[in-house]
């Protein structure tokens, strides 16, 4: 039984982290966040980090994802890589 429990209101934040890690993964050729024009990596990205780290989460990476706005279909796709 070392699984750790995540209640509700944790999921809720490692999920609204997850979005906005999402959100905050890309940077332009000059190294700034394409969504809030920080320095890589900005503070909303760190932020997002630090809930994972508190919930020990670790935050999905989807190939191609800093290529191209993915799509919901490719979501997935890492998984039979
Ligand atoms: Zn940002």
């Amino acid at each position: 039984m070392g699984d750790v429990y995540l209640s509700a209101a944790a999921v809720e934040r490692v999920f609204a982290a997850q979005v906005l890690l999402d959100r905050h993964l890309r940077s332009d050729a000059g190294g700034r966040c394409t969504t809030c024009g920080e320095l890589e990596p900005c503070s909303s990205r760190l932020g997002a980090q630090r809930v994972f780290a508190q919930y020990g989460y670790l935050p999905r990476r989807r190939p191609g994802h800093a290529a191209a706005t993915p799509a919901p279909e490719t979501r997935f796709n890492w998984l039979s890589d």
